[in-house]
C-alpha cells in the first residue's frame, strides 16, 4: 500500500471561503459553535430570534475572529421564518455551505398537560424549521458538490425527561430525518450529522442547576460528574463542519459526559 503521509490536519479544519449559518447563535451553545467556525475562518451568520443585547454581543465576539461575518434575525416557530432568513443572508452572501440547526424551544410540562399550542410551537422549531432550512441550503451545496448539515439534538433522544416529552420526541424525529437525508445527499459531497448534548450550563439551564441540591443530583447521574460548557460542543461542532470530518455522515455524536450510558 501506497500511504498519504500528508495528512495535515490544519488544513482540513480550515474553513476560510464557507459561509455558515448557526441558528440560536445569539446565546449558548450555537454562540460557541459559532465562535469556533468563525476562529477556523468562516463567514458565520449570527441568529437570533430578534435584535437583542446577546445577540449584539454574539456578533461583535465573531466579528473579532471573522469581520465578514453578520447577524440575521427570526423566529422559528413562524413558518416563514426560514425564507426570510434566507433573504436576509442573501442580502450578503450566497446561501450556507455549513448550515447548524441549532435553535430550539423546550417547555418543561407533565406529559397529561402538554397543550396542543406547546406541542406544535416545540415541532415546529426543533423540528419543521430545520426541515425547511435544510431544504432550502441543500440546492447550492449540491451545485458546489460540498456541504455540512449539523442538527443539535439532545441527550434526551436516549434518556427523555418525563416533563419534556414532546421536545424529546422533536428531537428524535429531527434525528431520524439526520440519518435518512445523509443517504440521499452522500454523493454530492454533503454530509447531514446530529450533535446530541447533554447537560450544559447555558441561560435555559441557569434557574433550575443555580439550586445546588437539583445540581448535585444532576451532576450525580453523568458519569463525568459535571456539566458542560458551551465550548465543549465546539470542537465536536468543527469536526463534523470541516474536511477532517468529510467521511462521517448520518453520525450521531453524542457529548454528555456519558449521560446516556447505562447505569
Ligand atoms: P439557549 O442558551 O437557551 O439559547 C437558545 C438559542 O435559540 C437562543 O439564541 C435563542 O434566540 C434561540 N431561539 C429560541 N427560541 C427560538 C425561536 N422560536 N426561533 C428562533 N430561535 C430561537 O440554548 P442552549 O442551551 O445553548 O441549547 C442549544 C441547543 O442545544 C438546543 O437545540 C437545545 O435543545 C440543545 N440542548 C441543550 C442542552 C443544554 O443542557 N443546554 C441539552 C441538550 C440539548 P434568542 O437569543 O434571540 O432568544
Amino acid at each position: 500500500m501506497k500511504y498519504d503521509d500528508d495528512i495535515n490536519l490544519g488544513k482540513k479544519f480550515d474553513l476560510r471561503g464557507r459561509r455558515a449559518l448557526v441558528t440560536g447563535s445569539a446565546r449558548g451553545i450555537g454562540r460557541a459553535i459559532a465562535l469556533g467556525l468563525a476562529e477556523y475562518g468562516a463567514q458565520v451568520a449570527v441568529h437570533g430570534v430578534s435584535q437583542s443585547a446577546p445577540l449584539e454581543s454574539a456578533l461583535a465576539a465573531v466579528k473579532k475572529l471573522s469581520p465578514s461575518s453578520f447577524s440575521v434575525t427570526g423566529d422559528l416557530s413562524d413558518a416563514e421564518s426560514p425564507e426570510k432568513i434566507a433573504e436576509q443572508i442573501k442580502r450578503q452572501c450566497p446561501l450556507p455551505d455549513i448550515l447548524v440547526l441549532n435553535a430550539s424551544v423546550q417547555y418543561r410540562t407533565k406529559w397529561l398537560e402538554i397543550s396542543p399550542a406547546e406541542a406544535l410551537k416545540q415541532m415546529q422549531v426543533n423540528f419543521n424549521a430545520s426541515l425547511a432550512l435544510m431544504q432550502i441550503c441543500f440546492p447550492l451545496m449540491k451545485e458546489q458538490r460540498w456541504g455540512r448539515i449539523l442538527t443539535i439534538g439532545s441527550v434526551q433522544e436516549f434518556r427523555p425527561h418525563p416533563d419534556m416529552a414532546v421536545y424529546a420526541a422533536s428531537k428524535s424525529a429531527q434525528e431520524n430525518l439526520v440519518r435518512n437525508v445523509a443517504r440521499q445527499v452522500a454523493a454530492y459531497g454533503i454530509t447531514v450529522n446530529n450533535l446530541a448534548p447533554g447537560v450544559f450550563a447555558t441561560d435555559r439551564n441557569e434557574e433550575a442547576l443555580s439550586n445546588p441540591e437539583y445540581a448535585k443530583r444532576v451532576t450525580d447521574c453523568i458519569p463525568a460528574r459535571t456539566y458542560a460548557e458551551p465550548s465543549d460542543a465546539a470542537g465536536a461542532a468543527l469536526l463534523l463542519c470541516s474536511d477532517a470530518g468529510r467521511y462521517i455522515t448520518g453520525a450521531n455524536l453524542v457529548v454528555d459526559g456519558g449521560l446516556r450510558l447505562p447505569g
